[in-house]
């Protein structure tokens, strides 16, 4: 059995059945998450030897479109702890690595704080304030937008670096003193179940047994592990989140009957838009999975299979919603659901729009940020 067939088994057992609810209530997922952990989802990219399943990127990727196509926000919180453990794992110490595996080993998650109000899309860009001493550094500020807010043990932070045009990138326990979060700051159109809210920093003091590889490589953090494994991360779930709106409309198509006995599946045009759905799913589900996999040219496959499957997603819930009809519409099938989820694909860090242009440089050789 493929990783995206067990990982698709196991989502429709403990993702699935909650998903609905989480979305109306914007509540997290926790029962999906306890099960994730029971289960060994939480360590797929820990190495066999230290007691994981040994995953790496096209894992990743097929649990993300698999967990997705249950519950997009579910998916999202699962693929920022990958991302998080797998920068720490690449980049931490032993004694980091030895610490957070057992966090996770022990059914802990992690989670990513890098958006800032100021810096924005930019996020490789940090305003907060970090004030180094003998010992550590003492952050002062607020993160934006943190998936996972409050349930995640660990949370991967970027800051400045004490040399001038350098970033860091540290590793927070939830329990700091000084760590807070506004949870009543979201009120997202979509992904309403991965609470995603401001982290708010006050006097923070984390020791340099902390901060995740040497001084200064925040910035090689980020354009490695971090944008490799979370750009490909959000590819699969605007991947999934295409899948299960072709499922949706095609399942209306079929169950909505008129008086003469005739079905909407039997119009020319509904048919077209269900193959023009699955056309995107599957082209996106396709360049996601063939780019996690590239050993050649991977990045310009990552961002463009990320740029497709969320314009895609898009598309395809706009395209759902004219099968759905006013039923959609009202909310009596999921569709509007998925729909509302495919808009934040366009928006993430780095946005549909930033990853355009970073494509186009890439192409042509230049540098990106
Ligand atoms: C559901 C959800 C969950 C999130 N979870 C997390 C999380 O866990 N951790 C985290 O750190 N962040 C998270 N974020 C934050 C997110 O990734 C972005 O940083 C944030 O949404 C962008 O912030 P902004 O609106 O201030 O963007 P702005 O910087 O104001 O940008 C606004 C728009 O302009 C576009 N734009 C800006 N600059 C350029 C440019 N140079 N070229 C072309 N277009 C440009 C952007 O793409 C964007 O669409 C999450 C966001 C969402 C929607």
């Amino acid at each position: 059995m493929s990783v995206y067939e067990q990982a698709q088994d196991f989502a429709r057992a403990h993702i699935l059945p909650t998903s609905a609810e989480c979305d109306a209530t914007a509540s997290f997922p926790d029962e999906a998450f306890r099960q994730m952990a029971a289960h060994g989802w939480f360590a797929l990219l820990i190495p066999e030897e230290l007691g994981g399943k040994g995953g790496g990127l096209p894992e990743h990727a097929e649990a993300c479109l698999a967990f997705a196509e249950a519950n997009p926000s579910a998916a999202l919180c699962y693929m920022m702890h990958n991302v998080a453990l797998r920068c720490a794992l690449t980049h931490g110490s032993e004694a980091q690595k030895r610490r957070i595996c057992k966090d996770v080993l022990d059914g802990k998650f992690m989670a990513l704080a890098y958006s800032e109000f100021g810096s924005g899309t930019h996020f490789y860009n940090p305003q907060i304030e970090a004030a180094f001493g003998p010992e550590g550094v003492t952050i002062n500020g607020a993160k934006s937008m943190v998936t996972s807010a409050g349930k995640a043990s660990t949370y991967m932070i970027i800051t400045r670096s004490e040399e001038e045009g350098k970033l860091d990138n540290w590793a927070l326990p939830l329990a700091t003193p000084g760590v807070s979060f506004q949870s009543s700051a979201w009120n997202g159109l979509g992904m309403r179940s991965n609470i995603s809210c401001p982290m708010l920093l006050d006097d923070v003091k984390l020791g340099f047994d902390a901060r995740i590889g040497a001084a200064g490589s925040g910035q090689d953090q980020l354009l490695g592990v971090v944008s490799i494994f979370f750009v490909t991360g959000l590819a699969a779930i605007y991947s999934g989140v295409c899948s299960t709106l072709g499922v949706l409309a095609a399942q209306h198509a079929k169950s909505r009957t008129y008086p003469d006995g005739s079905a909407l599946s039997h119009i020319e045009t509904v048919q077209n838009h269900l193959a023009a759905i699955y056309v995107r799913a599957a082209a996106a589900r396709s360049l996601t999975l063939e780019a996690a996999r590239a050993e050649a040219e991977a990045l310009p496959k990552i961002l463009a299979a990320r740029v497709f499957s969320a314009e895609s997603a898009i598309e395809c819930g706009r395209l759902a919603m004219r099968v759905g009809g006013g039923k959609a519409y009202n909310k009596a099938l999921p569709i509007e659901r998925f729909l509302r989820d495919a808009y934040a694909g366009q928006v993430m860090a780095p946005g549909v729009d930033v990853l355009n242009v970073w494509l186009g440089k890439i192409l042509t050789d230049q540098p990106i940020p």
